[in-house]
């Protein structure tokens, strides 16, 4: 296998009748999705798109969606997941920044791109999922006057490409969740995607028996890891459109899930579900968590009521996946990411001096170099600059340390440190305290600026339901815990916090939101 447009046809040899995914609408067999995908390879050879060519992919999580991915990689294409949360004017800037052949996008949202068609000279074709309404006529196979219906693109009778990749070649144009600003493209290698997916299904032991729930969007790294690693595995995924807790608790349930996979607001959200209580979770043997910071209160919670141990992992854009985890055959390090995966370098960089290793358990930035690294943020090579050093060494700009054993705990995004006094308080820190409050469902800290200290920290919290904590109350309950400097001075209650497409709490939102 040269990269991940390899998988299916591998797997769908071995496991062929097996089911390999679920979601609302379809269910369909590893043959099934090799078949599907080769007419969507075929289709889209037929309609010029070639080589190397972007095509892009912008649609919530359905079966439509992994079909168009792994048929777009079939084709010899370099797929482009765009996030389903970016504006009209966004969406039009990646389509004209990648110079994508193609788009693949809902009935929806079809119209949308068709109107930003007019100003995109190569892109040829638009290939819309669902019902598209007007006659098969009016639509045009090269340039868009009208969207083609993904059935028209699977019921054709071209040849089905075989392709050769280059495994350094670009597989991926994959876009940052935008948690700190404006999402970036990661160019991502056939390799860095494979291996990812590889190690992805080995670290936790996946097997053909592993029925995977996930709400992640496919789009995102962590989402294509965990499908595509399952896949490789042999194991079926259950993939919902979009995540909600009640409707994720029962699918559990009704399918036997073994695993679980999500980021840290999934799981407070399905604690703090009325559906708890009486959902059947005795099927998950081990769940994953990673994409921001989780409190460890959480992580307990989690497996005191699931029984299955919740295991953390650290991943990025920029690394096609996942960086560390913790290992099934050792056992976790409580509020650790883990180690780092085999074949890829962590160290740990002083924060003022990049060439210099900061001392066993002194934060400092957590740099990556290893052939999971990108090749570049797409068309900017300023960004990669910044990121990337001469030598190899990838910026993650998250603060970190590391212990003698390798094992690597989170501080926080560098670019959020509050500045309090001269003192530097990281939001994590307090939200890790509050989060472990029995009257706090969610939190979410930030600065908020101070005439005498510069910054002062606030905590934005929603609290558990039926419970009415007081700002007094929480601040007190911090200082119990925290250095005065670090205490949260002001407490905001909210009904819910903003999040970003894979469910990320975005911080900066929050902080704009409440600043006048
Ligand atoms: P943007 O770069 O656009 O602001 P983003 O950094 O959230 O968005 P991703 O590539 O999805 O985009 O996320 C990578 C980041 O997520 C990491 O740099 C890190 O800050 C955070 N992260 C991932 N896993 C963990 C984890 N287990 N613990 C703490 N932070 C994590
Ligand atoms: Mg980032």
């Amino acid at each position: 296998m040269d990269g991940p447009g390899d998988i299916l046809r591998t797997v769908g040899a071995r496991f062929g009748e097996k089911t390999a995914l679920v979601t609302a609408t379809r269910t369909l067999s590893f043959a099934e999705l090799d078949a599907l995908s080769d007419r969507v390879a075929a289709g889209l050879v037929a309609r010029g798109v070639r080589g190397g060519q972007p095509v892009s992919l912008y649609a919530q999580n359905r079966w439509e969606w992994v079909v168009a991915y792994h048929g777009a990689l079939k084709a010899g294409a370099v797929v482009n997941p765009v996030n389903v949360m970016l504006t009209p004017e966004e969406l039009a800037f990646v389509l004209r920044d990648c110079g994508a052949a193609a788009v693949f996008t809902s009935a929806e949202q079809a119209p949308t791109v068709l109107e930003l068609t007019r100003d995109l000279p190569e892109l040829r074709t638009v290939v819309a999922f669902g019902d598209v309404e007007g006659d098969a006529a009016q639509r045009s196979s090269t340039r868009p006057e009208g969207a083609l219906a993904f059935d028209e693109l699977l019921g054709g009778d071209d040849p089905v490409p075989h392709v050769t990749v280059d495994p350094d070649a670009p597989s991926t144009i994959g876009y940052t969740s935008g948690t700190t600003g404006h999402p970036k493209g990661a160019v991502q290698s056939h390799r860095a995607v494979l291996l990812n997916c590889a190690l992805t299904a080995t670290m936790h032991g996946r097997r053909p028996d592993d029925v995977v729930v996930t709400a992640l969007p496919a789009p995102h790294v962590y989402g294509n890891v965990v499908i595509n690693g399952t896949f490789l595995a042999g194991g079926t995924v259950v993939l919902m459109e979009r995540f909600a807790p009640g409707e994720a608790l029962r699918l559990i349930g009704e399918h036997r899930a073994t695993l679980f996979e999500g980021v840290p607001a999934m799981y407070a959200m399905l604690l703090a579900d009325p559906g708890l209580a009486d959902a059947d979770l005795s099927s998950l043997t081990r769940c994953t968590v990673g994409g921001q910071t989780i409190p460890l209160s959480t992580i307990e919670r989690w497996q005191d009521r699931s029984g299955a141990p919740l295991i953390e992992l650290w991943g990025m854009t920029e690394i096609a996946g996942l960086g560390t985890t913790h290992a099934l055959y050792a056992p976790p390090v409580p509020g650790s990411i883990g180690v780092a995966l085999p074949g890829i370098e962590l160290r740990i960089a002083d924060l003022a001096d990049v060439g210099r290793d900061s001392p066993v358990g002194e934060p400092g930035e957590l740099m990556v170099r290893g052939p999971i690294v990108m090749s570049g943020y797409h068309g900017n090579p300023e960004a990669t600059a910044e990121t990337i050093e001469p030598d190899g060494w990838l910026h993650t700009g998250d603060v970190a340390t590391m212990d003698a054993t390798g094992h690597v705990f989170v501080v926080d995004r560098r670019k959020d440190m509050i500045i309090t006094g001269g003192y530097n308080v990281y939001p994590a820190e307090v939200e890790r305290v509050l989060a472990a409050h029995p009257k706090v469902a969610m939190v979410a800290a930030g600065p908020v600026p101070d005439a005498v200290r510069g910054e002062l920290a606030c905590a934005y919290v929603v609290p558990v339901a039926g419970t009415d904590p007081t700002e007094e109350e929480l601040v007190a309950y911090a200082g119990e815990h925290l250095a005065a400097y670090k205490r949260p001075r002001l407490v905001r209650f909210v009904d819910a916090l903003p999040a970003t497409s894979t469910g990320k709490i975005m911080r900066r939102e929050l902080i704009k939101q409440f600043t006048p």
